[in-house]
């Protein structure tokens, strides 16, 4: 492998190419991800990335892409033998067409940078989620990121309209197409928005922007049972007229922790209540955006589906109310834990919750868990608490919540994706000819088996 690192560094350059303590040293999200590649690997262009996959396809030698590391799947963790490549010095906002409202920009930017860019222009970037700040574009498209405005807008799927990607090989295949409809042929892009890496590098992509909608308003709400919670999210869905852009609930257990903490103040809302949701809209009317808003709440009082509601007044308060709704950090309380995203039909929800929780109980005695997640997407996310460091308790976990799932039409991952992580359970979620036609893509897209290899699943 020496003697590789040595035609990279040759191709990368100077700062291209970090090794020993300096490629070591890098760790991601929750301190989990830490790299032990010997090499990791920072070309500036899309030409350097294809010259350094060419001979690392020419050398057989495994290559794991990273984005900003805020992964919760393990996928962009590369091991010792594998050499890790960054997209972090690819990350310029190379062009924004307001007019035709799209986006060019290189993968190693940041989801907040592209915010910033797009807002400065009255636009939007609607993808959002609580990594903003480190997760790349890159990366988001990779893993077909979800994230707390998809009930509007949809999946990172839905906002990108072109993309540039250098083939394991070290083929570029350009397709920045800036046009919304494009019917011509296969819809290449598709193959690598969520393929997590294994079918090629995104290098730049071409996003969809939408208007930005000056009339935010925010509530959080408390509620005394699921079914008034699912109940609400149909009420306030009709009410607002497709104007309701964040529906995120959490359960009492998961607010209880997340609305204290050194930064935040005190709880807008009692933690007694079973339930609470964070509601936003976003229109283009401000004075009668707002009125609308108040209505659809007065009204779902009126029928008992809101025991408590506070709106936010000021871009402060609605910042406060998010503040609990991403604060991530608080569950290391229930260190060490696993983390699910699981989707299952809102139908289904309160009687998987309830057996599963029963078998949890059974299993590890004491159960100490919360849950949260994107209900209008049917997203939830688990955090469970093991009580200790044992393998094999964690797998007896998992197999708990995720085999309650296959029989209801449920999915293992509604946005984190599969990476090292899941690839056991895939089967839960996917058939056997389909997982046998994405072993064709790969096998077809990447012959040696050098990009993210092991990733998804085994070859
Ligand atoms: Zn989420």
């Amino acid at each position: 492998m020496q003697q590789l690192i040595r035609a990279l560094q040759e191709v990368l350059g100077p700062g291209g190419v970090l090794t020993g303590d300096a490629a070591r040293s890098r760790s991601g999200s929750w301190g989990v991800m830490h790299c032990d590649a010997p090499a990791v690997l920072r070309p500036r262009s899309t030409g350097e990335v294809a010259a350094a996959l060419r001979l690392c396809h020419a050398a057989g030698q495994a290559v794991v892409t990273e984005g900003g590391k805020t992964g919760l799947v393990s996928g962009a963790r590369a091991s010792s033998s594998e050499i890790a490549l960054s997209l972090e010095r690819m990350h310029a906002i190379e062009q924004i067409d307001a007019r035709g409202r799209t986006m060019t920009v290189q993968a190693g930017a940041t989801l907040q940078a592209v915010h910033e860019a797009a807002e400065a222009e009255g636009l939007i970037m609607p993808l959002d989620l609580g990594a903003r700040g480190t997760a790349t574009i890159g990366g988001n498209i990779a893993t077909n990121a979800g994230g707390n405005q998809v009930i509007r807008y949809g999946m990172m799927r839905e906002q990108v309209l072109g993309l540039e990607v250098v083939l394991a090989d070290g083929t570029v295949m350009s397709s920045l197409n800036q046009v919304l409809k494009n019917n011509t042929g296969y819809d290449l892009k598709q193959l690598f928005i969520g393929s997590e890496g294994t079918l090629g590098v995104i290098t730049r992509a071409v996003l969809r922007l939408r208007p930005l909608m000056p009339a935010r308003n925010s509530a959080l709400v408390a509620t005394d049972s699921l079914e008034h919670l699912v109940a609400l999210l149909t009420f306030i869905e009709r009410e607002l007229g497709g104007r309701m852009s964040a529906f995120e609930a959490m359960w009492n257990t998961y607010y209880r922790i997340a609305s204290r903490g050194p930064h935040l103040g005190q709880p807008p809302i009692a933690d007694t209540y079973p339930f609470y949701v964070l509601i936003e809209s976003a229109g283009a009317d401000l004075e009668g955006e707002a009125g609308h808003f108040l209505d659809a709440l007065a009204r779902a009082t009126e029928l008992g589906l809101v025991q408590d509601a506070v709106l936010a007044q000021s871009e402060k308060e609605r910042a406060a109310f998010w503040a609990i709704r991403d604060n991530i950090e608080s569950l290391a309380v229930l260190w060490p834990l696993a983390i699910f995203d699981i989707s299952l039909p809102l139908a289904t929800m309160a009687d998987y919750l309830e057996r599963t929780g029963a078998r949890l109980e059974q299993r590890l005695g004491e159960l100490r868990w919360v849950t949260f997640g994107h209900l209008g997407d049917s997203n939830l996310h688990l955090a469970i608490a093991l009580g200790g460091d044992d393998p094999a308790l964690r797998h007896a976990v998992e197999e708990i919540v995720y085999a309650g799932l296959a029989g209801i039409g449920g999915s293992v991952s509604a946005e984190h994706g599969i990476g090292l992580e899941k690839r056991e359970f895939l089967h839960c979620s996917r058939s056997a000819t389909e997982i046998e036609l994405m072993k064709t893509l790969k096998r077809a897209l990447d012959p040696r088996n050098i990009l993210n290899p092991e990733r998804i699943f085994r070859l």
